[in-house]
């Protein structure tokens, strides 16, 4: 699998665009993990074909997360898109979704060019598409935050969206190949979030392959870089990725 770095930053994060990568399986399906704000102009920087992009996952409602749709769908259109795009997450996706393309786009939804198909994941539930197996687990966070890991044969991945790792997503990062963490603050400071710590503990803690950490809190790598970059190289397979990485495992 190989995965690209679109965004390594939370919400509100300037330099380093919202959390978002792009992810391509060993059968060639790509798969877009969240799509904030600042997601789509960061895609078609790379991505000018409009058929590449198979799957969308959605981990959950928060706009850092899934209000870049609208203009994904837009430039899509505009490129003349025609294969029908898979749009994967918890229950209620889809109506946030065309809801959201909705406000954004008054009555647009009528002349795309293109279908969604919408896919539906419950915690602790497992479904096959594309090639893939997709498993889901609640994540603590302050809406309701789904993890997902995809297996792709023998090589697996996870991706955390937001919230603090619990039993249930540690048993989906246990044995990875790949795992990409939210943590948010350098220490556990709120109830809804990782950390740097946290998820550094979970590398030492759980048998896994690399570990990237992401969607930081905007003021981490401006006054304490050293530090943070001192933490993450005492780990050894722990790294904090940019936008614009690209890396194979
Ligand atoms: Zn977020
Ligand atoms: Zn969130």
């Amino acid at each position: 699998m190989e995965i690209f770095f679109l965004g390594v930053g939370e919400a509100c994060d300037t330099a380093h665009g919202n959390s978002s990568s792009l992810l391509t399986a060993s059968n060639g399906t790509r798969i877009l993990l969240d799509c904030g704000f600042s997601v789509p102009h960061q895609y078609f920087r790379t991505v000018d074909q409009p058929e590449e992009l198979d799957c969308v996952w959605i981990s959950h409602f928060h706009g850092d997360h899934f209000l870049g749709l609208p203009l994904l769908f837009l430039r899509l259109w505009q490129l003349g898109r025609t294969k029908p795009l898979h749009i994967v997450g918890q229950k209620g996706t889809e109506q946030k979704v065309r809801g959201a393309l909705e406000l954004a786009y008054p009555t647009f939804e009528k002349k795309l060019s293109f279908d969604f198909e919408f896919h539906q994941i419950q915690a602790q539930e497992t479904i096959s598409l594309a090639g893939l197996r997709w498993s889901a687990a609640l994540t603590q966070h302050s809406q309701y935050n789904l993890g997902l890991r995809i297996e792709d044969g023998p090589v697996t991945f996870y991706c955390s969206g937001d919230g603090r790792a619990n039993a249930q997503a540690k048993e989906l990062i246990q044995g990875c190949d790949f795992v990409v963490h939210e943590s948010f603050s350098m220490v556990d400071t709120y109830p809804y979030h990782g950390s740097v710590t946290s998820t550094l503990q979970i590398a030492e803690e759980l048998d896994m392959g690399r570990i990237a950490l992401v969607h930081l809190d905007h003021t981490l790598r401006r006054t304490q870089l050293p530090q943070l970059e001192e933490m993450v190289r005492a780990v050894p397979h722990a790294l904090l990725p940019a936008a614009g990485h690209r890396l194979t495992f």
